[in-house]
């Protein structure tokens, strides 16, 4: 007898198997399991893949589009001005409502995972505070992991180091920062060593906002690089956006890759965000500003897609669906191969998952029951179609339904409903 049985799914490697779950554990992945269950779920001819999962999210201020007004450049700078008016405004109770709101979208999406950075540029450390609680709320059905992230330079803004060190000693899990956002180029490298002993000092992982400009010479990457051999911090690292890679001279690139492939750092590009803010500067042609994904894939560098920002400063749109960002990450980066197409896939599932270090993750024996059955045959067709997420189930519990919906159709002579799986 198990609690749950999840019959004739598709896994996303093709296989198809049945999935038992009990309590809060998978206890089996084979084909024809005969067990009794509590509930049995049918996803035959379905895909049953591991949960979504966000390395790259702001939760302090998602849901705040328009407060107090809209970003009229859609200029990331714009967006961090616009941002410090809101969180002067803001209250801890309004931040926990909004990403609680954000959460239920998340779930019913499968997306079961998040890093979050959280800004600790604020004496009263009212996001710190808000994000803490929230970590907390939803625990049951929900891993978030939070970034402590100096917005505004942790050596630009006065009081940010002082106020990045108390959001770690309240309970925040890795350590951020902005490197090309400080007054000057050496001021960015100086707080990339200094947050990187900062995390060898802790044990903590390191995930900044690395490079997030057009400009081919922010090279902090290369110190990031260079201080994570030094400190030790080898596989702890991530760099966010690094879109600078985008327009640095190709040569330069060859020697940048290899130095990060040896420091084991991760890279977490944000199509979504990027397509939209990047190039503002220029006229025609205009850069695309994705960093290098192919590239830094075939020297064996963990990509993932991040999604950054939902209904914010910086971005008006978003939907709390990894395959939104998948399909535009696929797009932008122009990989349209079959296997590039379902590497898309994987990047929002368990490239994510290993990026952030998420424990017991997976459809095997032995892992956490968490998983999403969708209304698509394969990784490929959820991408083209990101479909509906018939169930979800976080933690061995079903926390999310949504029925199978095909339009009606009213021609003469054409089959009465539109299946959009191919
Ligand atoms: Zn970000």
């Amino acid at each position: 007898m198990v609690d749950i049985l999840v019959k004739g799914g598709t896994l996303p490697d093709g296989t198809q198997a049945d999935i038992a779950i009990t309590g809060d554990r998978i206890v089996d992945v084979a084909p024809g399991i005969a067990a009794e269950a509590g509930e049995v779920i049918d996803a035959t001819g379905d895909l049953v893949s591991p949960p979504f999962v966000d390395p790259h999210f702001h939760m302090d201020a998602t849901l705040s589009y328009g407060i107090p007004r809209i970003n009229a450049s859609g200029t990331l700078l714009e967006g961090i001005a616009l941002w410090g008016e809101l969180k002067d405004e803001t209250t801890i109770d309004a931040m926990i409502d909004r990403a609680l709101r954000y959460c239920d979208w998340a779930v019913s999406m499968g997306l079961l995972a998040i890093r979050s950075h959280v800004d600790t540029c604020d004496d009263s450390l009212k996001g710190v505070q808000a994000m803490l609680q929230l970590r907390e709320t939803v625990k049951p059905y929900l891993d978030l992991q939070l970034v402590a992230f100096p917005q505004d330079g942790l050596y630009r803004d006065p009081t940010a180091r002082e106020n990045t060190l108390r959001a770690l000693d309240m309970g925040l899990d890795v350590v951020g920062g902005i490197p090309h956002f400080e007054r000057t180029m050496a001021d960015g490298a100086a707080s990339v060593r200094d947050l990187c002993e900062i995390a060898a000092d802790r044990g903590l992982p390191v995930d900044m906002h690395c490079d997030e400009s057009d400009d081919p010479m922010s090279r902090h990457i290369e110190t990031l690089a260079a201080e994570t051999v030094r400190c030790g911090l080898q596989g702890r690292v991530a760099g966010s956006h690094l879109t600078s890679m985008h327009s640095m001279d190709n040569y330069y690139v060859s020697k940048l890759l290899a130095l990060v492939a040896e420091a084991g750092i991760s890279a977490i590009p944000n199509p979504l965000i990027n397509i939209m803010l990047q190039g503002r500067h220029d006229t025609y042609p205009k850069r695309r500003g994705l960093t290098r994904v192919r590239e830094m894939q075939a020297l064996g560098i963990p990509v993932g897609w991040g999604q950054d920002c939902v209904r914010d400063p910086w971005y008006s749109l978003g939907t709390a669906d990894m395959l939104d960002v998948a399909f535009m990450g696929l797009h932008v980066a122009q990989m349209s191969a079959p296997e590039e197409m379902a590497r898309c896939f994987t990047m929002v599932t368990e490239t994510n998952a290993a990026i952030i270090g998420l424990p017991d993750y997976g459809l095997r024996k032995g892992a956490l029951a968490s998983l999403v059955v969708l209304d698509a045959a394969d990784p490929i067709e959820a991408v083209r179609l990101r479909p509906d997420r018939l169930c979800v189930i976080s933690k061995g519990r079903v926390v999310s339904r949504k029925a199978r919906n095909d339009a009606a159709l009213t021609l003469p002579g054409r089959p009465a409903t539109v299946h959009r799986r191919h």
